[in-house]
């Protein structure tokens, strides 16, 4: 009898036994090609030999040691090289060991920055509905996953939400994108007033929106303007790079597409690759001196923070990202991916969107592509497409159902950087015939 509490109890799942570059190989010996990286983790491949090489070299010298009595020149390896590879007024690394982990330190780190200046009064977290953030309490109530944060509600911190930036949605017929990310900036605007701006912490977004919404980018301008307000009110800027960060969106810091830095950024997923469960908070000099001449501490920390082999293999995955044949394979075919999805998915009248940077790209089915109406959360089409992709050797990442009442089933595709031309031909083709199976169910 299974003794793991599985997250869908009863599911029979497949155990996976091995896997290589881009496939995962179950004990029954069926192949299946990681089409979404697992939900966007395995960046540089599955069994990287360099990647396994970096991590054996470290268990043979040390496994653990507490952050509380020593440092290690890995772990501060990797702190500069993330340093000197992030845009400039991001100098610090505060290393965790997933992103939620990294997501509840940046909110604190938001706090305690503003206790330490002796601006208590600023608690306010404001963030945008149809995010996801993680699952502890605190990522989850900065998240606006309707679906995700239900039967929570009660143990969730306040916090305050305004609209995505999700034009494919919200933006009006006659509006132009320019207007709408500028509406979008005024909704911000007027959220901080009315809470009253010295009492707003820091703005939480996404730069791509990946679980809730199926890799939503911003349009042009939209972050330039919240940098601009979150300055303007003293707020602190927080970027969730968790999942569309380390390279999944061609560059290796989604928000350098933006032009804008936040004041802190969390990455985690690709950071890993997932050789190993690791996160990490970036912050600017101001907030780390504030912590400096202050208390002298970060009130927080976590038993497993900056682990070596953690930080053995993230050291040697982000070298890997950062060679310029693996972004420019992450361009082509990310572009290959999006072009053979609009050539085979053109006629479905079910295909409302498909969008997306890099290799990080969504597909949002709809009931009625001309109205956008979703299809009933009840038929739990992104469940049927997920099954579908399964049995045809495809690991898919579909969501939804049931945001909102606004936003219907989406399938996220991000496969590892190094998959090439033919793989990616195997994805488009497979997922068009899951998505067929599962309409046809
Ligand atoms: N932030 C974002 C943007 C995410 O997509 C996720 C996970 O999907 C998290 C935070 C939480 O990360 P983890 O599942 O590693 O705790």
């Amino acid at each position: 009898m299974a003794r793991i509490l599985h997250r869908s109890i009863g599911q029979t799942l497949p155990h996976a036994a091995s896997a290589q570059g881009v496939y995962i190989t179950d004990t029954q010996g069926r192949r299946y090609l990681d089409g979404s990286g697992g939900a966007a983790v395995t960046s540089v491949g599955h069994g990287h030999p360099e990647v396994l090489a970096a991590m054996r070299a470290q268990i043979d010298n040390l496994c653990y040691a507490h952050t509380g009595f020593f440092t290690t020149d890995v772990a501060e390896e990797l702190a500069e090289k993330l340093v000197n590879l992030a845009p400039d007024g991001l100098d610090y690394v505060y290393l965790v060991s997933g992103g939620s982990e990294a997501v509840e330190a940046a909110l604190k780190m938001a706090r305690q920055y503003f206790v330490e200046t002796g601006r208590p009064e600023r608690r306010h977290i404001i963030a945008r509905r149809q995010s996801y953030h993680g699952n502890t309490l605190g990522a989850l109530a900065t998240g606006g996953n309707a679906m995700r944060r239900a039967q929570f509600q009660p143990l969730l911190p306040q916090t305050h939400h305004v609209s995505p930036c999700y034009a494919y949605r919200d933006k009006g017929n006659d509006e132009s994108f320019e207007a709408y990310a500028a509406r979008l900036a005024d909704e911000l605007e007027a959220k901080i007033l009315e809470l009253g701006p010295e009492s707003v912490m820091a703005f939480v977004a996404e730069p791509v929106v990946g679980a809730t919404l199926g890799a939503v980018a911003a349009e042009a301008d939209y972050f330039k303007r919240v940098r601009n307000i979150c300055d303007q009110y003293g707020v602190l800027l927080i970027l969730d790079e968790v999942m569309c960060g380390m390279g999944r969106t061609g560059t290796l810091f989604a928000c350098e597409q933006e032009g804008i830095t936040p004041d802190i950024l969390t990455i985690a997923k690709g950071l890993g690759g997932g050789y190993q469960p690791i996160g990490a908070v970036l912050l600017s000099s101001a907030i780390h001196e504030s912590f400096a001449s202050g208390s002298g501490l970060f009130q927080h920390g976590h038993t497993y923070l900056g682990h070596p082999v953690a930080a053995a293999a993230a050291n040697k995955v982000v070298e890997i990202i950062a060679r310029p044949e693996t972004l420019a394979n992450v361009n082509a075919m990310g572009e290959r991916l999006q072009r053979g999805l609009e050539a085979a998915l053109v006629a479905s009248p079910h295909v409302g969107d498909i969008r997306g940077r890099g290799l990080f790209r969504g597909i949002e089915l709809v009931a009625d592509r001309e109205q956008k109406t979703p299809f009933d959360p009840a038929r739990k089409l992104h469940a049927r497409i997920k099954r579908q992709a399964m049995a045809r050797g495809l690991i898919s990442y579909p969501m939804g159902g049931t945001i909102d009442g606004v936003h219907g089933d989406h399938v996220l595709l991000a496969p590892p950087y190094t998959i090439q031309a033919d793989e990616i031909d195997l994805i488009i083709e497979r997922i068009t015939q899951a998505i067929d199976a599962a309409l046809a169910e």
